[in-house]
């Protein structure tokens, strides 16, 4: 009763000072967290079709198809069942796939939610923000040794 009488009270004291919690979207922008995990971006020109991070998906949102010479062909991403645990980004040698702060993305059918290689690429980051940067300062330090820069396209 008096946990009742106590969250009652945490309640009110928040509804009566004012504070707002919530934001008129689409009109305005919400912040995201920097560890907030949206939608991916690859970057072709990176990706060595390992497939590793393919392999360690728990539930199989990554297809990868490859040619007879082990080429890439075809990098789809069925992001209407993805969880978002990151373990692709993780995996990747290369750092060919990570995942953005972009959650504004919709889609009307399943097949809407399948992204391919290209759709993947241009993917806008969120507000700018660069996701390696702001979660693993050490790990964006490498990439910039390798490319002087950060350059998923
Ligand atoms: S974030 Fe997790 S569920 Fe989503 S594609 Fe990557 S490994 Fe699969
Ligand atoms: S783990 Fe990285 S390099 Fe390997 S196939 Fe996936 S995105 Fe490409």
């Amino acid at each position: 009763m008096i946990g009742i009488l106590q969250s009652m009270a945490t309640t009110m004291k928040h509804a009566l000072d004012g504070q707002t919690f919530t934001i008129e979207y689409p009109e305005s922008v919400p912040h995201v967290s920097p560890r907030f995990r949206g939608v991916h971006k690859f970057s072709q020109e990176r990706c060595i079709w390992c497939r590793q991070c393919e392999i360690v998906c728990p539930n199989d949102t990554i297809e990868i198809k490859l040619d007879d010479k082990r080429q890439g062909e075809e990098y789809n991403l069925h992001i209407g069942q993805c969880i978002y645990c990151r373990l692709c980004e993780e995996v990747c040698p290369v750092d060919a796939i990570v995942l953005t702060q972009q959650f504004e993305f919709t889609g009307d059918t399943k097949a809407d939610l399948v992204y391919n290689k290209e759709q993947l690429k241009n993917v806008p980051w969120y507000k700018g923000l660069d996701p390696l940067a702001s979660r693993e300062p050490t790990r964006s330090a490498w990439v910039g040794e390798i490319d002087g820069e950060i350059d998923y396209q």
